[in-house]
């Protein structure tokens, strides 16, 4: 090699002097693919051949004849390359190494080798600097250090196998998930990791790879010496330039975690986290396949609705902690009475829907309702409480009640209703008459939500009258709904449905605009006004803001609460409760007066009213309606107005209809009387002659 060297460089010289035959030792050299430099002790560059590699120098040829190593080279690598010109002068020996050059087109790497040689021409020792171009090779070397710890770290296990099934790369991943060094795995065939899956996959992956060349899903995978692996599985063949099957590439990712995320996921879609009861989506889905079930087997079931009574009550008086542990509760016990196939699901709220696939005859629903019954007979124990529960429960029979999933909720929906309607706590089967009664309730319902958008209620006023001199006493404000499909529907179960279904807030609101609003026309108009009575549902005094929703209309019309009394239902005391007794006493404080009405309907405890300071007590029409007749009506009403006065309450008769009536009252000293005999509820135009007539009538 020298020597061939020694020869090139002379003939160059010649050929150079001669300025003829050069080409053919650019040619020559330009095939070796390498540079070539003829450098002298001190690093000068003597000669360069690039010929067609002219890019790969570090500066144009005819500037490095002027310079040497190091001005062209960077410190470390000209210091490197001087220091192998050294070592090749003194040992006379050839000398290689790498280097790595900024070159005007970038980072290039080469492998130099320096070459002794003599010139002749002046004596002085020179080298041959063959420098070759490997960037090339150096990043395919790098790409495959990267591609090979890609394979090997993957989140993915891999495995190449060749054509005849041999494993002959996995990487360190599978090994990992198999347990195994992955070095083990080489030179074994697909069918030992076969023996990890399942037969039914083995068959279709066969029959994938064979008809498409590829196959992938979902895998458990079960190691003999590492847990059960939930796997993605990935099996592609490799072709070769020539379009042939070449190799296998099979990756397998572990997805347990998207698993348990996906099982989570599911979990939550159908079932609900608070009793772990199914859902309502999922019932509905449980209810079609029992169903479908029944039909086919020729089968009976029953759905059965069944709902907290007064549910509300317990989450407005002791919070919504309690509130969730009277449905876990309840869900739980109500479960345990359950057979193994019976479904128990949570609809919503405080509504359950039991399915049950095989019920014969209505002895056998008869004795499932009686399980459920004899839970809540005795008080449930709820955190510190012992708390009343019940149930109302609707029974709907397959297939007589329904066929679909919709019908049969609808019918047991309905059975329940009507023992809501009826007094709770109990239970009833589906009849052909509940559904006529839900359809008109439903239809009242979407009317009194059209009257509600469009405030479509306007007030009436019903006199109040002293007996004594039939001077006004007061006049109590009542709701009326103008909407023309409402109007003959009584006002009361109007507002007993709104209480119900939560419409009732929105009602107060739109009551106490328009009392408020009127109040501050008369008294712009300086029309002197008696006391005004305004009534509050049993509902509306659980509510927390009440105050705040009185007071705001007030204060926005200027408004004395003195001037409004509130009346209430006797059974809204009826539950020691503590929000509703501190709205009596703030409103008390703010200067409300209070009256009882109905009073008798309910639990008449003149000792529970005692502990209020109330104002008035109004007798309920029912006792004064027929008192002119019944000797045991005037007993108590006499002794009523008694009683009532001793505690310093005045009292009120409602429904005065007659003249005897009245004389009865007046002879029992009532104070005051309101009925149709003085005065029907009056329009805004009527009671507003009757308070410029100076507020007496004679
Ligand atoms: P209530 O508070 O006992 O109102 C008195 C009811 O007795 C009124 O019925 C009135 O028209 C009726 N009435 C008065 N005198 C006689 C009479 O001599 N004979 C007969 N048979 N009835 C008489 P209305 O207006 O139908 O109201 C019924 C119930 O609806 C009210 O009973 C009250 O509980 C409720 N209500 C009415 N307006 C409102 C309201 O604005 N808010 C609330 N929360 N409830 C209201
Ligand atoms: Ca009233
Ligand atoms: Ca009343």
């Amino acid at each position: 090699m020298h020597k061939l060297l020694n020869k090139f460089v002379s003939l160059a010289s010649k050929t150079d002097k001669k300025n003829g035959n050069s080409r053919h030792l650019d040619t020559i050299i330009s095939a070796m693919a390498d540079l070539m430099y003829l450098v002298d002790k001190e690093g000068n560059f003597l000669e360069v051949y690039a010929d067609n590699k002219k890019h790969l120098l570090p500066a144009p040829k005819k500037v490095l004849l002027r310079t040497s190593i190091p001005n062209v080279f960077d410190a470390q690598s000209s210091e490197r390359l001087m220091h192998m010109i050294q070592v090749v002068m003194k040992t006379k020996s050839l000398q290689s190494g790498e280097f790595a050059l900024t070159l005007p087109l970038g980072v290039r790497y080469f492998e130099k080798k320096v070459i002794p040689l003599e010139s002749k021409k002046d004596q002085s020792e020179t080298v041959m600097i063959i420098s070759r171009d490997i960037t090339e090779k150096k990043q395919q070397e790098a790409d495959a250090r990267l591609i090979e710890t890609v394979f090997q770290e993957a989140s993915g296990g891999m495995l190449i196998e060749d054509k005849e099934g041999n494993i002959i790369h996995a990487n360190n991943t599978i090994g990992r998930m198999l347990g195994l060094p992955s070095s083990q795995l080489i030179g074994k065939n697909f069918d030992y990791l076969s023996t990890m899956i399942t037969q039914e996959i083995k068959d279709a992956m066969d029959k994938a790879m064979m008809t498409k060349g590829h196959w992938q899903g979902e895998v458990e995978i079960s190691p003999s010496n590492s847990k059960k692996i939930s796997s993605w599985l990935t099996i592609n063949t490799i072709l070769d330039d020539q379009k042939e099957p070449n190799h296998i590439l099979i990756m397998i990712t572990d997805i347990s975690e998207t698993s348990k995320v996906n099982n989570k996921m599911d979990y939550l879609a159908s079932y609900d986290t608070l009793t772990d009861l199914p859902n309502r989506a999922y019932l509905f889905e449980q209810l079609k396949q029992s169903i479908a079930t029944m039909q086919q087997q020729k089968r009976n079931g029953m759905l059965l609705f069944i709902d907290i009574d007064h549910f509300k009550e317990f989450n407005d008086n002791y919070g919504h902690q309690i509130g969730d542990e009277v449905l876990l509760s309840v869900s739980k016990q109500i479960k345990s009475i359950c057979r193994k196939e019976d479904v128990l699901g949570r609809l919503s709220g405080d509504e359950f829907l039991l399915i049950s696939e095989n019920v014969n005859d209505q002895h056998a629903v008869e004795t499932i309702i009686e399980k459920i019954q004899t839970i809540f007979k005795k008080p449930q124990k709820i955190g510190n409480l012992s708390l009343h529960i019940s149930v109302s429960m609707g029974v709907a029979l397959y297939p007589e009640h329904g066929q679909t999933p919709e019908t049969l909720i609808n019918a047991a929906d309905q059975a329940m209703y009507s023992v809501k309607k009826q007094g709770r706590n109990n239970h009833a089967f589906y009849t052909e008459e509940m559904s006529f009664i839900s359809n008109e309730y439903y239809f009242i319902l979407n009317t009194l939500k059209d009257a509600i958008y469009d405030s479509n209620f306007t007030l009436v006023y019903q006199p109040l009258f002293f007996l004594e001199d039939m001077s006004l006493s007061g006049i109590e404000v009542l709701l009326r709904c103008n909407h023309s499909r409402l109007s003959d529907i009584p006002i009361s179960r109007i507002i007993s449905m709104a209480e119900e279904t939560g419409l009732m807030p929105k009602i107060t609101h739109l009551l106490l605009d328009m009392v408020c609003n009127q109040l501050h026309l008369w008294q712009l108009a300086k029309i002197k006004l008696p006391e005004v009575s305004i009534n509050l549902s049993q509902k509306e005094l659980h509510e927390g803001n009440l105050i705040l929703t009185i007071h705001s209309h007030l204060s926005q019309y200027n408004i004395d609460p003195h001037d409004i009394e509130l009346e209430i239902t006797e059974n809204a005391l009826l539950q020691e409760n503590v929000i509703v007794k501190e709205n009596i006493t703030r409103l008390q404080k703010l200067g409300h007066t209070f009256s009882i009405d109905d009073y008798g309907t309910g639990f008449s405890s003149l000792s529970n009213i005692k502990t209020f300071n109330f104002d008035k007590l109004k007798i309920d029409k029912s006792f004064i309606s027929n008192l002119s007749t019944n000797e045991s009506d005037q007993v108590i009403v006499s002794a009523t107005i008694e009683m009532a006065k001793k505690l310093g309450l005045k009292v009120v008769a409602e429904g005065v209809e007659t003249k005897e009536q009245a004389k009865l009252l007046k002879s029992f000293n009532c104070d005051i009387v309101q009925g149709f005999f003085y005065s029907k509820p009056l329009n805004t135009a009527d009671i507003e002659k009757l308070l410029l007539q100076k507020q007496v009538l004679h």
